[in-house]
């Protein structure tokens, strides 16, 4: 059977901590919790590491943390070596937030390249250290230098980052909120999770699950590492922290 894991980012992206209960291990060791701050790994955004704390003050290091049988289970890794864990026994829930804090600033700047870059999306990766994202692209006239600049103008614009869940519906009406080709947003479940930039989604607007910055100033410098060619008309645009270095 499936287990339902509240998801505490979803709502609070910034909880570096908080409480959860043992709800079941399963047969590989996976911990699955009664609710977490630790963010599974998916739509291009890796799931969290960190360790929790028990009782007695001793620490379990977790490793990965991902979905089980279904979106909603969510499942903690425990690294090589971790004491076992007893059902109901409760935890403090500690996230690697130098990690995480990373991951939701490279997150929120590929929201602002797809702003910059308003074509269709083949593939996209955040990572702590870079990002990457294809895009059906055949214009060269988008550079590492004026896309870098013009990621800065809305970094520095310091939107608000808001969320908010609109219903299948309302998705269908509205198809240019789709900016994936591969990647299709969890439909069927009745509500649609969608990442709001700006005042009424004044910058932009799409559905995503991942953990995002509450204002874009906060992804602070970054610039386009490099941009590649991938075939006739798709580009791989990276993104790196920093500012553009001088070549
Ligand atoms: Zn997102």
């Amino acid at each position: 059977m499936a287990y339902e894991t509240k998801a505490l980012f979803r709502d609070d992206a910034y909880l570096s901590t908080a409480e959860g209960s043992v709800v079941a291990v399963n047969d590989r060791g996976g911990i699955i919790l009664d609710s977490t701050n630790f963010y599974a790994t998916s739509g291009g955004q890796p799931g969290d590491i960190g360790h929790f704390e028990r009782a007695d003050g001793s620490a379990i290091q977790i490793a990965a943390t991902v979905t089980g049988e279904t979106k909603s289970e969510i499942i903690h890794i425990p690294a090589e070596g971790q004491a076992a864990l007893a059902i109901g026994e409760k935890l403090v829930l500690h996230v690697d937030w130098a990690r995480r804090y990373r991951l939701m600033r490279m997150h929120t700047a590929c929201h602002l390249l797809s702003v910059v870059c308003p074509f269709p999306i083949t593939g996209a990766a955040v990572g702590d250290e870079e990002s990457r994202i294809d895009f059906d692209l055949p214009d060269p006239s988008y550079t590492r230098e004026n896309v870098t600049e013009r990621l800065m103008e809305m970094v520095r614009a310091n939107a608000p980052i808001s969320t908010r869940w609109i219903s299948d519906a309302e998705l269908a009406g509205n198809p240019g909120l789709i900016k994936s080709k591969n990647v299709r947003p969890p439909m069927g479940n009745g509500q649609i999770r969608l990442v709001v930039i700006g005042e009424d989604g004044a910058v932009d607007s799409q559905p995503c699950g991942g953990t995002h910055v509450s204002e874009t100033q906060e992804v602070g410098d970054i610039h386009i590492g490099k941009i590649e060619k991938k075939g006739k008309e798709n580009r791989r645009f990276r993104i790196r922290f920093g500012s553009l270095p001088l070549l």
